[in-house]
């Protein structure tokens, strides 16, 4: 029962959307396999287990989706740094100019995950979004 759900992998449950970071959060969980649980039908408190802050929730604000992340969601919004390559093309370009970056800097370096080899990478990567800031402000 140690199981590890990522958030697209969650299964159903009675959620209510936080009234704090509209996030959409399990007030009950259970199993459809075994237990079809009914609607709750009288208020519930529900800690959100994102913003840790408590609610009653009426019956009528739950209803039958999987748990998610809210899009107004300050944790979630913070989770995705600005700074980061916004769409797959940006990101390949990204990896392209680091690598040119990192293989120029490891010349001669025997390519194994040393920490010398891992600490070029990350700094090869932050000099390529150096990069892509200018080439993108230009
Ligand atoms: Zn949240
Ligand atoms: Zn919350």
């Amino acid at each position: 029962m140690s199981q590890v759900h990522y958030w697209d992998q969650v299964p159903e449950a009675w959620v209510v959307r936080c009234m704090r970071c509209s996030c959409i959060i399990t007030c009950r969980a259970f199993d459809p396999r075994t237990s079809p649980e009914d609607a709750p039908k009288s208020a519930l408190p529900v800690t959100c287990s994102c913003c840790r802050t408590t609610h009653h929730y009426h019956p009528g604000d739950i209803y039958r989706a999987k748990p998610a992340p809210g899009v107004q969601c300050p944790a979630w919004k913070d989770a995705r740094p600005a700074d980061q390559p916004r769409d797959s093309r940006e990101r390949n370009t990204l990896a392209i100019c680091a690598s040119v970056i990192a293989a120029i800097r490891l010349h001669r370096e025997e390519i194994r995950k040393s920490p010398k080899v891992v600490s070029t990478v990350s700094d090869s990567v932050n000099l390529a979004k150096i990069v892509l800031e200018k080439v993108r402000a230009s």
